[in-house]
């Protein structure tokens, strides 16, 4: 942590921010320039940042050194993580370690021949793990919820059919426990990011979490949500960018920041996927926007598929057709495939 003092602190200020230092057993650098005074402090950061080193007199600035997610960060955890989904053996689904992870469904699940029809179709086009949602966080009370516990034993039925695993989203803490049982992998949406304590529930059990990034929340916001399930004990988290709210929702509803998977890449050893489908809500925008966070380093792919998409009970505008993500899915290979090679190439270079 450094501290930057004001240019007229006085010489008992320093003092007082030096005694306050060491009284928490830490070790404070005095640093005097001509024009500012720095206070360098080691020790644990944890520590100081439950202080309001800000109220000290004569203090201007804090600066952290270390990013506040520390389970989160690339820093404390070079090596990048793979999360595995899927308890069979025959089936377990690689998020990270160089697997592309293709996820693919309808966004809820609306009864068993829906699922059974759209489960074979996107097994058949190569999807991996199979999406639904039984609990439908809607933005009116009168809109379909989804259908909860009947709705989860379809997806799970129909997963286990086509041997996929399945993931669904959870949005209240008192259903985890329910989600747990039927799922494989427990997303959090987007509007409950930050419900601390959803995160910390899902952060009791050791199931994946597909945590997607909240309408306005930053990158550290994102990566200080992942904090609260790891810092539970749950390692298995996969980000998942699915655009933030701008200000073109008219022509392309968020803005998608793929900027953001490669920066997430810098700052995090968690695998993070895309999920072009609600972040531009319009099917002619979701191949492009598909590969572009393939190439921008995204190890998974999240799409919604219909194949009814006029029936579709929720989100049946921005649904793709069984066949239009079969060519997705070609194509998403193809690129990886190219990024692989292309890797391989550079990596052979610097050796
Ligand atoms: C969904 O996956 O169906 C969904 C509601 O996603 P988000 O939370 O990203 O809006
Ligand atoms: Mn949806």
């Amino acid at each position: 942590m450094i501290l930057i003092l004001k240019s007229n602190v006085t010489d008992e200020q320093v003092q007082h921010v030096l005694d306050r230092v060491e009284s928490l057993g830490l070790k404070a650098h005095l640093s005097r320039g001509t024009y500012r005074t720095i206070v360098g402090i080691i020790g644990d950061e944890e520590k100081l940042r439950a202080l309001p080193l800000h109220a000290l007199p004569g203090v201007l600035d804090v600066i952290p050194v270390l990013p506040p997610y520390k389970l989160a960060s690339r820093e404390a955890h070079p090596r990048s993580s793979v999360v595995e989904v899927g308890s069979a053996e025959d089936c377990r689904v690689k998020c990270g370690g160089g697997h592309l992870a293709l996820i693919a469904g309808p966004c809820a699940v609306e009864g068993w021949d829906q699922m059974q029809r759209i489960g074979r179709a996107v097994k058949q086009a190569g999807a991996e793990i199979l999406r639904g949602g039984a609990f439908k966080p809607r933005t009116s009370p009168y809109s379909f919820q989804g259908l909860g516990e009947d709705g989860l034993k379809i997806l799970r039925d129909v997963g286990g059919e086509h041997q996929m695993p399945v993931v669904t989203e959870v949005t209240d803490p008192r259903c985890v426990e329910m989600v747990d049982k039927y799922a494989d992998m427990m997303q959090i949406g987007a509007r409950n990011m930050q419900n601390f304590v959803l995160l910390t529930e899902v952060g009791k059990t050791d199931k994946p979490v597909l945590l997607k990034r909240g309408m306005s929340a930053t990158v550290a916001d994102l990566l200080m949500s992942a904090e609260y399930v790891l810092s539970q004990g749950n390692p298995n988290v996969v980000l998942c960018e699915r655009g933030v709210r701008g200000f073109d929702a008219k022509v392309t509803r968020n803005l998608y920041d793929v900027a953001a998977v490669a920066a997430v890449k810098q700052l995090s050893h968690l695998p993070i996927i895309v999920d072009p489908s609600h972040a531009t809500g319009q099917p002619a925008l979701i191949p492009p926007c598909a590969l572009a966070g393939v190439a921008a380093g995204a190890d998974g792919v999240h799409i919604e598929v219909h194949d009814r998409p006029e029936e579709a009970k929720s989100d049946g505008a921005q649904a793709l057709l069984p066949d239009q993500y079969a060519k997705l899915v070609i194509q998403i290979r193809q690129l990886a495939t190219l990024l692989t090679d292309s890797n391989a190439v550079d990596e052979g270079a610097t050796q």
